[in-house]
């Protein structure tokens, strides 16, 4: 079953998580998601309905699971006061890799007993 909507706290404001597709928010033409801090919303692409378009791949639970954790982080970072006037907290790059590593860092932590 493909989730619709969720929320999630993030430092005490709560998101909701809205996953969709392009045809239900146009925005997602040009992304695989994005977070609104106005409105404590995230959107994520739920996936594609076309099993031909080459931007297809076979796992898109784990695409939609990857694309809201970025989302997340971004959430995070917002919340922290770190919105567009900070470059490393708008550095795509490293919202992705805390996305990405983020559940080996959390793997790590609890193995060493450091959680
Ligand atoms: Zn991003």
């Amino acid at each position: 079953m493909e989730p619709k909507k969720s929320t999630v706290s993030v430092l005490g404001e709560e998101y909701t998580i809205h996953y969709l597709n392009p045809e239900d928010d146009a925005t997602l033409n040009h992304c695989q998601g994005y977070t609104d801090e106005s409105t404590h919303e995230i959107v994520v692409r739920r996936d594609i309905a076309d099993r031909d378009d080459p931007m297809n791949v076979s796992d898109w639970a784990a695409i939609r699971k990857a694309t809201t954790r970025h989302e997340i982080v971004h959430a995070f970072f917002f919340e922290s006061g770190l919105g567009c006037e900070s470059d490393y907290a708008q550095n795509e790059e490293l919202v992705d890799w805390i996305a990405r590593q983020g559940p080996k860092l959390y793997r790590a932590w609890a193995e060493a007993g450091a959680l």
